[in-house]
């Protein structure tokens, strides 16, 4: 390939243009003439090429001249006494008017100060246009009433380019919204019926390159009256000050660029009026005016009134944005409201949710929603599996900003792309600090048939024609029809709102629902204290008086014995054995509220030798007898209160010891130290226990069997065991079989949380 000369394969757009410095074109368009002129000499220093026929001097004769050569020392020190008294920098503005000495026309004169230069242009007064000023006066003022009263969005629009070709005259108005990339569509037309339409069609961002749209930004009106005009050149072209072309970036005479007219020649566009629309300062889109029967020159005051039109409808556009949805938001804030309400009502802020009269998902316009909590996840109407839902709920607790939006999940979140169809759209916000807490949105791809006017993947067709490179602009301007996959319907402000102060009240509830239960929690403590001193003060204090009764009927029993009936000396038997019976119940609960009221002594503490040392306080050290002990593995240093500990794991192996018939009794204790937290065990091959007695072994003085089977008991024993692990921050829990043995298992700390 010879130098300068490019694949056909290589993607060659219009970005090409977004290297052409349109500005600096050097050269205007005919329908007026350009002075670049020195300050404070105002010595001309550059002339446009068409001066003689408009100004009546050829541009060698007023090259390095004063301005009072064309103007007359009068008209020329008001020049002076205006430019020194209005802001010309950063704008093009309208000095002045003015008739040239010995000639009949008149010009507006417009002047900007850009580099150091000074810049002015005239354009020749058109007399009639002049004279129709008080119309145009009343057309505005009409059109400005009638866009203030329409009722929505679109109408707004349709008025506007209703109202813009009526006061133009132009055969085509067109309202061109930007999206976010760059691409634009056009939302409302107005144009005669015997024309193609091209409302609905999207351009390629390439279409409007980066230059055009500053220079946009930079001007509200950009006028072509001819788009077949012979560029008139500066003379010299350089200009003697800086030694290159003049930035004519406000000139309204500034010569477009040459894609630009191709572009418009492509599509049969003969004369054209640019306006720009500003939503909260930003370039948001553009009123285009578009002549196809021929040139059409807009004279200023005409150009005066558009532009004043499209200020107005910038700043009317905002606020008929925001009452377009303004119904859809009021029912989102209802629906908000409900939920809000429920959830302070239910016992849990989820439950509230969950059990609020318009779900989660409606009103809000999306597919599918999820709700995510520590106590499970629920799926609303149409929504990835469970598992995808989740792994996106682990991705979305890693960022930090608790509101994510996007309408492009795929792109965001690559494993979406096997879920595209559901959720292309996500709406999220986070529920807690430290975890996947998290309620979402889905939206289903939005597989829009967009117009593309022109195949956006290829802006410019190449033309290599030797050496020579052409750039030509498209030449079909036909439909193109693109879907756009992995994308769904953006979401609106109003509904981002919502999410975000849905999340807001959710928290708020979660946190009265944490503040109520704090509270009642921190009552139930203090009640279970009061419960336990009077449980001890009344078991400590009854066992006096039956200590009184029981020496007093041994007393009887030795003393008086022998004389005594048969009868009533088994019936002292019965009172003694009562006592002792009652003594044990009364030592029970005495440990029982005991174990409520003393604090733990936590430290770490090796279970190894606490099991030995139980073991051996049993005399059960193994092997010993029927009875063999295996402890399983070794058991971990845990942080916990000794004594407390001693009793549990004694009372356990005893039960199991005791509740047992076989000849080889085998107990067998261990843990699960991998588990968190880690799980204790004590099994034996007894009796078993049959699961619906699995609740009531646990309560005070319940025991499955008669008074004095199994060695007898009290019943409480299970009961403190279950008490002193709730008080470690545990729980305690069985597996049995009847007839094959039975596998207690507990832990000693809650569950840690997640860092
Ligand atoms: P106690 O042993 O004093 O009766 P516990 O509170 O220790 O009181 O036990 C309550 C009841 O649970 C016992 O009466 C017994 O019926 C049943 N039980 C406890 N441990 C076992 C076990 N390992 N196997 C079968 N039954 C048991």
């Amino acid at each position: 390939m010879k130098p300068g000369q490019q694949d056909h394969s290589n993607k060659l757009d219009l970005t090409h243009c977004d290297r052409e410095q349109i500005q600096f074109a050097g050269a205007i368009q005919p329908h007026g003439a350009l002075l670049m002129l020195d300050e404070p000499d105002l010595r001309i220093l550059q002339a446009s090429a068409n001066t003689e026929s408009l100004l009546g001097f050829p541009p060698e004769a007023l090259h390095q001249a004063s301005i009072g050569i064309l103007l007359g020392d009068e008209v020329s020190e008001t020049l002076r006494a205006r430019l020194a008294s209005q802001n010309i920098s950063g704008v093009l503005a309208h000095l002045m008017t003015v008739r040239l000495p010995g000639r009949d026309d008149s010009f507006h004169l417009f002047a900007n100060r850009i580099d150091g230069l000074l810049l002015l242009e005239f354009e020749r007064i058109d007399e009639e246009a002049r004279s129709h000023a008080s119309d145009l006066y009343q057309d505005v003022h009409a059109s400005i009433q009638a866009l203030q009263a329409s009722q929505s969005l679109q109408g707004f629009f349709d008025l506007t380019v209703e109202r813009i070709r009526r006061l133009t005259g132009f055969d085509r108005v067109m309202v061109y919204r930007f999206d976010p990339d760059g691409s634009g569509e056009v939302i409302a037309e107005s144009v005669g019926s015997d024309r193609e339409t091209y409302l609905g069609l999207h351009y390629p961002a390439a279409d409007i390159p980066e230059p055009a749209r500053r220079l946009f930004s930079l001007s509200w009106v950009r006028h072509l009256p001819d788009v077949d005009y012979v560029p008139v050149p500066l003379v010299p072209e350089l200009n003697p000050l800086t030694a290159r072309p003049p930035d004519l970036s406000y000139s309204f005479l500034r010569s477009v660029s040459l894609m630009y007219s191709g572009y418009l020649r492509n599509m049969g566009v003969k004369a054209t009026l640019v306006t720009t629309l500003l939503k909260d300062g930003h370039l948001w889109g553009l009123i285009s005016c578009m002549h196809h029967e021929g040139p059409k020159y807009l004279p200023y005051e005409s150009r005066v009134a558009v532009e004043f039109l499209a200020h107005m409808v910038s700043l009317l556009m905002g606020s008929k944005t925001a009452e377009e949805h303004d119904g859809y938001r009021l029912t989102l804030s209802a629906a908000r409201a409900h939920h809000l309400k429920a959830m302070l009502g239910s016992a849990t802020s989820r439950q509230g949710l969950m059990d609020a009269p318009p779900d989660l998902l409606s009103p809000l316009d999306a597919g599918g929603a999820a709700l995510l909590t520590e106590d499970g996840l629920t799926l609303f109407g149409v929504t990835p599996a469970e598992r995808d839902v989740r792994a996106l709920a682990d991705w979305l607790a890693a960022r930090e900003d608790p509101l994510f939006v996007t309408h492009r999940l795929p792109a965001d979140y690559p494993p979406a792309a096997a879920f595209g169809e559901i959720a292309s759209g996500l709406l999220a916000v986070r529920l807690s600090c430290d975890g996947p807490d998290s309620l979402m949105w889905f939206r289903p791809e939005w597989l829009q048939s967009v117009n593309w006017a022109g195949d956006p993947r290829k802006p410019v067709e190449i033309d290599a024609d030797g050496d020579v490179i052409r750039l030509m602009p498209r030449t079909s301007f036909a439909l193109w029809k693109e879907t756009v996959p992995g994308q769904s319907r953006p979401w609106l402000d109003c509904e981002i709102e919502h999410a975000s102060e849905l999340r807001v009240g959710i928290i708020e509830s979660i946190i009265v629902h944490t503040e109520r239960l704090r509270r009642l929690n921190s009552e139930l403590v203090e009640s279970n204290l009061e419960l336990d001193t009077f449980a001890y003060a009344a078991s400590h204090d009854l066992k006096e008086p039956l200590r009184g009764i029981h020496n007093f009927v041994q007393f009887l029993q030795e003393e008086e014995g022998g004389q005594l009936s048969e009868q009533s000396q088994r019936r002292l038997a019965t009172i003694l054995r009562l006592t002792c019976r009652m003594d044990d119940l009364i030592e029970s609960l005495l440990q029982y509220s005991r174990v409520g009221r003393i604090d733990l002594d936590l430290r770490p503490v090796d279970l190894n030798d606490v099991l030995a040392q139980m073991l051996e306080s049993l005399q059960l050290q193994p092997p010993s007898g029927s009875v063999r002990v295996r402890v399983l593995g070794r058991l971990p240093v845990t942080h916990c209160d000794r004594v407390r500990v001693t009793e549990i794991l004694g009372n356990l192996i005893s039960n199991a010891i005791k509740y047992n018939e076989r000849a080889d009794k085998l107990i067998e204790v261990g843990c699960d130290s991998e588990l968190d937290p880690p799980v204790f065990f004590v099994r034996d091959n007894g009796i078993g226990i049959a699961p619906k007695h699995f609740a009531r072994i646990f309560q005070i003085f319940r025991r499955l069997h008669g008074r004095e089977e199994y060695g007898g008991g009290t019943g409480a024993g299970l009961t403190i065991t279950k008490k002193a692990i709730e008080r470690h921050g545990g729980h305690i829990w069985l597996e049995s079989v009847p007839g094959e043995g039975s596998i207690f298992r507990f832990t000693l700390a809650p569950k840690s949380r997640p860092a």
